[in-house]
């Protein structure tokens, strides 16, 4: 896999937890210099610690699935975010990893339509997404974490 691809992957992993929570997505967008970014937009009213936390870990999740491994300098940021909203929230960051990655399992599908649509283009915008992979559908439920393997990345 390539770096855009690898990027595109994470950027995407973000995005389908924006869309499955039912924050609003601003838009996803790939940079020259191979970083990306995710903006979104959330309400206060649904943003639990968890929430966040799950939206912080979904990129590095997304990435974990697509190449079996996470690049902690790639995703330093996520990973020092999602372990403060973990704190805030009195939650074990080691309890959300494996929902961050039953929620990439579970939408791999729709990570890998924009992917491909995010390396085609460089940039994709809320709307764009949505016509792509639509509304969020069902809702999601939080799962035993003990049935998934620790994330490498805690190890080290
Ligand atoms: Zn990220």
């Amino acid at each position: 896999m390539t770096p855009a691809e690898v990027t595109a992957y994470h950027e995407a992993g973000h995005a389908i937890a924006y869309r499955h929570f039912g924050n609003r997505i601003r838009s996803v967008e790939l940079f020259d210099a191979g970083g990306g970014f995710t903006c979104g937009h959330c309400w206060a009213s649904q943003d639990t610690p968890l929430r966040k936390a799950m939206r912080s870990l979904s990129g590095p999740a997304s990435e974990y699935v697509a190449t079996g491994t996470v690049d902690r300098d790639h995703c330093r940021t996520d990973l020092e975010n999602a372990a403060r909203y973990a704190r805030d929230g009195g939650i074990r960051l080691d309890d959300v990893w494996p929902e961050a990655l039953a929620l990439v399992d579970r939408y791999q599908h729709d990570i890998e339509t924009v992917a491909e649509e995010l390396l085609r283009r460089g940039r994709l915008d809320g709307a764009a997404i949505l016509r792509l992979i639509g509304p969020p559908r069902t809702p999601y439920r939080f799962r035993d974490a003990t049935s998934w393997q620790s994330p490498r990345w805690a190890a080290g």
